[in-house]
């Protein structure tokens, strides 16, 4: 059934409203608590639900298909959680989105690791535990060669190829140039070849993997990605005179849309593309693997933030906010590629209404560049009111950045049983500031001053009597 796109925006928005005036309160959010993230537990069940049904529609009944989230855009496990639940897996990059996906719930079977840089630990690990990984490059494959050799492993094994179709309008998020530093580049000399023999020559490598791009590549070139990997699938298989790929790993995520509450494109529209460009690819003779991660949060989250200051400058209105570059580090560093929608509530959480002025929404952070938004016309936000940034569920406030040792904010989920009934559950809790102080090195307060310690029971003090350098 094709959801009404509309309609689904008009239910976001009036969600996200209940929920920052019952927010404001309950007292998650005021004067002691300046900023807050939220997120939309019904949105992102619904998100989960249209990503299902979307490839669901399109590929054989049977075909096996893991929709694994990709972890660094909510790395929160009450998130991974919900998403586990929701019949979604995890892809993870690094030991501590593996530990997070596990400490969710999230079994080795729905798991995939992914890293462009994977230790040797880390890989041990992964096949220890049966997880699927995907070999960036040759050297890695000469790794997994080793620990397959050692010991007999579980995990689905395959090699992440750089189709090289090029990139989208945001540089930092397009994986398939010509020089990207993902997988193996398979338009340069040799290289197809070269991946050929390596599937001939190990039995047990069986995915093809491949990542065209994230944010600002269209889907048009996406699709050309997943058309020239699965004919390298197919010329593998048909060289190797059996299925010994039998499963195509989907990387690439779906851009989102930052300038209106629609979620567009859907899921639906990019199963339906891929269906139409690379007909063979649902037809059940190969697993799937996706692995979504901006399209399943970022609509669902909102970082709320109360408005400490207003004052003018030069003639410009300016809203001195607790949300700036520690919750939206992209947007304040490349506000041309990563423009946020700002919404105006009143103090006690209600939409503002007044006609627009021009102004600037300014973080908490001393740098003149930390504008969550500039030039903006917005109703007019005065001390006490709260802005809030839309779309930021997937790489914002679950990516601080700790400038001027801001503190993260608190998450909490929230569901709106009916009009001003809204339920909240923690997600994280606020960084306390003796956390940031503990965090920075608190128990070591005098490790660059004190004398050479006679014990050497600190690590640090060990390193000093070494080089001979301090103290
Ligand atoms: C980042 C990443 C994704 C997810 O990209 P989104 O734009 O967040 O959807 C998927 N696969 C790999 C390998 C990635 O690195």
């Amino acid at each position: 059934m094709e959801r009404d796109v509309e309609q689904e925006a008009r239910g976001r928005a009036a969600r996200r409203d209940e929920a920052v005036r019952a927010a404001v309160e309950q007292g998650l959010l005021g004067p002691d608590t300046a900023v807050v993230g939220l997120l939309d537990v019904t949105g992102i069940r619904g998100s989960a639900a249209a990503l299902k049904e979307a490839f669901d529609a399109v590929v054989a009944p049977g075909t096996p298909v893991l929709h694994a989230f990709a972890v660094k855009a909510a790395p929160l496990v009450p998130v991974l959680g919900l998403l586990h639940a929701e019949g979604i897996g995890a892809e993870v990059a690094s030991a501590g989105e593996l530990a997070l996906a596990r400490a969710a719930g999230v079994p080795p079977a729905r798991t995939v690791l992914d890293s462009p840089a994977k230790t040797p630990a880390e890989l041990r690990e992964a096949l220890a535990l049966g997880i699927a990984v995907n070999a960036d490059n040759p050297q890695e494959l000469d790794r997994l060669d080793a620990l397959v050799r050692a010991a007999p492993t579980g995990s689905p094994l395959g090699l992440r190829v750089n189709p090289q179709v090029g990139g989208g309008t945001i540089g930092a998020t397009s994986t398939a140039t010509r020089t990207s530093k993902f997988g193996v580049a398979l338009r340069d000399e040799g290289a197809r070849e070269w991946v050929v023999r390596a599937f001939l020559d190990r039995p047990w490598l069986t995915r093809l993997h491949t990542h065209t791009g994230s944010q600002g590549v269209p889907l048009s070139l996406m699709a050309r990605g997943v058309a020239r990997t699965y004919a390298l699938a197919e010329e593998v298989n048909a060289r190797a005179g059996r299925r010994q790929i039998d499963t195509l790993d989907l990387g690439g995520g779906l851009p989102v849309n930052f300038a209106s509450e629609a979620t567009t494109p859907t899921y639906a529209q990019y199963a339906r593309l891929l269906a139409g460009e690379v007909p063979g690819l649902f037809d059940g003779r190969y697993g799937l693997v996706t692995e979504f991660g901006r399209s399943l949060l970022a609509k669902n989250g909102t970082v709320v933030a109360r408005v400490e200051y207003t004052k003018s400058a030069g003639g410009r209105r300016i809203a001195v906010t607790h949300a700036g570059v520690q919750v939206a580090a992209r947007t304040v560093y490349a506000p041309g590629a990563w423009p946020l929608r700002i919404a105006a509530y009143d103090a006690g959480g209600r939409p503002k209404t007044c006609p627009g002025t021009v102004q600037d929404v300014a973080g908490p952070a001393c740098f003149s560049g930390d504008l969550l938004a500039e030039g903006r016309t917005l109703p007019l936000l005065e001390q006490g009111d709260y802005a809030a940034a839309l779309d930021t569920g997937a790489y914002y406030f679950a990516h601080h950045y700790a400038y001027n040792s801001l503190a993260r904010p608190g998450v909490h989920g929230f569901t709106v049983d009916g009009p001003g009934s809204v339920a909240f559950a923690t997600v994280r809790e606020p960084q306390t500031v003796a956390q940031v102080v503990a965090e920075s090195g608190g128990a070591q307060a005098s490790a660059l001053i004190a004398p050479r310690a006679p014990g050497g029971a600190d690590p640090s003090s060990r390193r000093v009597r070494r080089t001979g350098q301090l103290g």
